[in-house]
This record gives structure tokens, C-alpha cells and sequence, in this order.
């Protein structure tokens, strides 16, 4: 039975792996701050603790895992990253998380370690126009993200491809784009713009009022979670180390995103825009990239994973 470690097992996406991995026949050790937020953890195996802490790293990482997916970080929506207040603790955090547990990896001799980097690594400067952004893997450099959080994370995909250059242990890394789905992040200010638009849209009564940041013409694509792990346990698998981008091709401005939800609950509000933390004005993945090597690439229709986001937190709306 092959073993895998899930840094970050209590967050949205790491809970989601876990489940997967024991679908998939894995014995599964899940670390993180605090327990999964909505369901309970399907790990063999959940450590409560601080991925800062060399001495809790320690007992996470006491064995030689067949595989590692390293999803901790300090993160959260534009509310979070963007507003300036959080950038120390998103550096350090996160940062130190990497140093910790990629060379604890290294030391025990694990096999392969997954790090889930992100989209806001592309250069701000090739995400200006909303119809053509530019985040095809080798235009990541100049680097010029738009948030320190972005930094951290270029910081990391290099610390990473250090490692295998010159430990020789098997890395994999993937540019997430926003991702999004049922038991996520959904009010706290840490949510991102599905999550969000969603629970406005279910609290809002009908021909009621939403508020939206910005002018809502910025664009963005977003890809369903279960999309996600596919993409993830395809590079894994693969002899690829990227990064690669796993994301969705369908962008949509922020506007039309909340035309679909409201669509998708069969309720009209009207949009009210206001001045708030918006990052890039236009961003999409580039799945060329990702077909080239993996001879896969999601699919999924944004509604589709839009309809079971929106029954989701509309029954966490009404549970209030
Ligand atoms: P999340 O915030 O739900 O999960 C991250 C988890 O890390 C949280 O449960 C948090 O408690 C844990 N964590 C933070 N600091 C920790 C510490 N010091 N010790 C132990 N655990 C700690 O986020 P997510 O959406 O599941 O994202 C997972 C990974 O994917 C993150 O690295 C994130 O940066 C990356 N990513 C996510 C998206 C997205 O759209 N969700 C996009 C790009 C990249």
C-alpha cells in the first residue's frame, strides 16, 4: 500500500486529496493547524499542528512517504492577498513551510513531493487586458507578480526545482487557477469570487442587491475541484516536473460569473459595484502546455461546477 502525506489536510483543497488518495488506495497522513472545516477527515492518519515548527515537521515526516503533496499555506481570497495587511505572515508562513518540509523530504528520502504554486506568479504586466492575458508556463520570467503571495510562491517553485537539480529527489509542481467547489472557504473574508458570489446571491432575496469589487469587468477562469485532483494525480504519476499550469480555459469576466450563479439558483439581484481589492485585470490559463506533456487538460463546464458549488453553500446559507 503506498503511503502519502497531505500538508495542508484541513484545508479546502488537501481535504479533497485525501479523499481522493484513499478512493485510490492510499494509506493517508493529513497535517494541518485545524481539522477540515465541513466533513470529517477520511485520513488513516491527522497530526493537529504547526508546519512552522522544525520539531512538528519532525514527526510528520518520520517516514520515507512514497509521495508528499505540500498544499499548507497561508492563504485566502483578494480580500486577504491583496490588501497589503497580510504580507509578512503570507511570506514567512508559507515560506518556512516549504524550507521545513521539503528538506525533511529529502533527509527521509521520500520519493516524489508535489508543491501546489499558483497562477499569481505570471507577471502583472502580461495580465492588463482582460481578453488577452498571458500566463503560458514560460512567461513566467521577467517575474513581476502583483502580490507578495505570488513572490513566496515563485520563491518556492525555484527552492523545489533546487532540490531536484541537485538532491535528485522527484518533484512536481503545478500553477493552480483558482479553484473552487463544494466545502470550501464560503464567508470569513478568506473566500474567493465563486464562494463569495455565491452566498450573496443565496442570502440576497429575489430582485434583491449584490455588491461586487470593481467594475466586475476583470476576467478570471475557475476550475471545479475534482478537475484539480485529476490534474494533480495525472503529473504525479507522470515523469513531468513542471511547473504546469492546472487551470480552466473558460474565462469569464466577474460580471458573467454572477449572471451564471444567479442562473444556476434561478434568482435575479442587481449588481452594485464597489471600490475593494481586485488584483490582475484580465487572467486565464494556458492549457497548451499541459496537453503537450500530460495528454490531458480539464473540461468540465464552469456551470456545471457552479451548480454543485451553489447547492452547497446555499444549504450552508440556510443552516446559517
Ligand atoms: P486552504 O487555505 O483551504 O488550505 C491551506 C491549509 O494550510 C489550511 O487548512 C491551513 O490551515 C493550512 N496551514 C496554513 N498554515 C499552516 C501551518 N503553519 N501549519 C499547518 N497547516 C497550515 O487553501 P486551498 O485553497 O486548499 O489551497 C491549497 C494550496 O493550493 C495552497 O498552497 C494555495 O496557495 C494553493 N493554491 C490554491 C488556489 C485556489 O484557488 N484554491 C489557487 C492557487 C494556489
Amino acid at each position: 500500500m503506498k503511503k502519502a502525506l497531505v500538508c495542508g489536510a484541513g484545508g479546502f483543497i488537501g481535504s479533497h486529496l485525501v479523499k481522493r488518495l484513499k478512493k485510490e488506495g492510499y494509506w493517508v497522513r493529513g497535517v494541518d493547524l485545524k481539522n477540515p472545516e465541513f466533513d470529517k477527515t477520511e485520513a488513516d492518519d491527522f497530526i493537529i499542528g504547526d508546519l512552522r515548527d522544525q520539531y512538528l515537521c519532525k514527526k510528520v515526516v518520520d517516514t520515507k512517504f512514497d509521495e508528499i503533496y505540500q498544499l499548507a499555506a497561508d492563504m485566502g481570497g483578494a480580500g486577504y492577498i491583496f490588501t497589503g495587511e497580510h504580507d509578512a505572515d503570507v511570506m514567512h508562513n508559507s515560506a518556512t513551510i516549504n524550507l521545513n518540509i521539503l528538506d525533511l523530504a529529502k533527509n527521509m528520502g521520500v520519493d516524489k513531493i508535489f508543491y501546489s504554486s499558483s497562477a499569481c506568479i505570471y507577471p502583472a504586466y502580461n495580465q492588463e487586458d482582460p481578453d488577452n492575458p498571458n500566463c503560458a508556463e514560460s512567461s513566467a520570467y521577467p517575474a513581476a507578480p502583483d502580490s507578495e503571495y505570488g513572490w513566496e510562491k515563485l520563491f518556492s517553485e525555484r527552492l523545489y526545482l533546487s532540490y531536484a537539480r541537485n538532491y535528485n529527489i522527484a518533484v512536481r509542481i503545478a500553477r493552480f487557477h483558482n479553484i473552487f467547489g463544494p466545502e470550501g472557504t464560503w464567508r470569513g473574508g478568506k473566500e474567493k469570487a465563486p464562494a463569495a458570489l455565491c452566498r450573496k446571491i443565496a442570502e440576497a432575496p429575489n430582485s434583491g442587491t449584490i455588491e461586487i469589487w470593481g467594475d466586475g469587468k476583470q476576467t478570471r477562469s475557475f476550475l471545479y475541484i475534482d478537475e484539480c485532483l485529476e490534474g494533480i494525480r495525472r503529473l504525479v504519476n507522470s515523469d513531468f516536473t513542471g511547473p504546469v499550469n492546472i487551470g480552466s480555459e473558460e474565462m469569464v469576466s466577474i460580471n458573467q460569473l454572477a449572471e451564471m450563479i444567479m442562473k444556476v439558483a434561478d434568482k435575479k439581484v442587481s449588481i452594485k459595484h464597489i471600490d475593494g481589492p481586485l488584483g490582475v485585470r484580465g487572467r486565464n490559463s494556458d492549457n497548451k502546455f499541459i496537453m503537450q506533456k500530460l495528454g490531458w487538460a480539464p473540461s468540465l463546464k464552469l456551470e456545471d461546477g457552479l451548480k454543485k458549488t451553489y447547492q452547497w453553500i446555499s444549504e450552508q446559507v440556510r443552516k446559517g
